[in-house]
């Protein structure tokens, strides 16, 4: 039983459960992005703030799915690393030590941390930063309901928020950058980097009198809030004469 084959074999199937624990990911990134939608889908259109809470809720079970799927992976490396430097004779019960680490872990979760997590505050930035465009503040997200005029005009003045630092022209598929806030059009900014790169230099915020000097591509998260107040504001101006 405990011939080196044997532990080899047991490795590599471990190997193949890990990929698929992280394909796993994958699914809860299309739930996340699935929510998020909805829940600006929901502002959008006219803030029923019970719905816009519901989906809150669906948010932290995702975020907290992401939490112990993130914690198991980490605790089956964490056990095949410790497995391979200490190279026991006896081939170890993995289950069991797998799930001791995992639990380790777990013992430190708590529902406020949980409510810090990148996918949680990213969702309620999202929709934070669509209600602003959308001219609704925090407070008065469930009062009245907007009127189509008030939210043009609201939409109008940041239609300067609507233009690209690189480009100069309206955004269509705007990436903010974590770091310093500024938004970019992807496929400008991406080009960017690469060819600042190809030079073996840094790219620098392209926004005047930002000081961010290294903007990295895994600094840059899609922004559909703001993509969505530009569509709203492409039918607005398409819509009139
Ligand atoms: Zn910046």
């Amino acid at each position: 039983m405990t011939s080196p084959g044997t532990s080899l074999l047991s490795a590599a199937a471990v190997e193949t459960c890990l990929s698929s624990l992280k394909n796993c990911q994958g699914y809860i990134d299309t739930g996340v992005d699935i929510t998020t939608g909805v829940a600006l889908d929901l502002i959008q259109s006219g803030c029923d703030a019970a719905a816009v809470a519901d989906m809150e809720s669906v948010m932290l079970e995702y975020a907290a799915l992401n939490r112990d799927l993130t914690q198991y992976v980490r605790a089956v490396e964490e056990t095949m690393r410790k497995v391979r430097r200490d190279a026991p004779d006896e081939v170890p019960d993995l289950k069991e030590l797998v799930y001791e680490a995992y639990a380790d872990h777990q013992r430190t979760n708590t529902d406020e941390s949980l409510k810090k997590s990148d996918k949680f505050l990213q969702f309620k930035e999202q929709l934070r930063d669509l209600k602003k465009q959308m001219g609704v503040s925090q407070d008065s997200a469930d009062a009245a309901p907007e009127d189509d005029d008030s939210e043009e005009v609201s939409v109008t003045q940041s239609f300067a928020n609507f233009k690209c630092p690189i480009t100069q022209s309206e955004m269509v598929s705007p990436v903010r950058n974590k770091v310093c806030g500024h938004k970019y059009e992807k496929e400008a900014i991406e080009k960017m980097i690469q060819t600042r790169q190809e030079k073996n230099k840094h790219t620098r915020c392209p926004r005047v009198g930002c000081d961010v000097s290294h903007v990295r591509l895994s600094d840059l998260v899609p922004d559909k809030a703001l993509k969505r107040a530009i569509d709203i504001h492409k039918r607005q101006s398409q819509a009139k004469p």
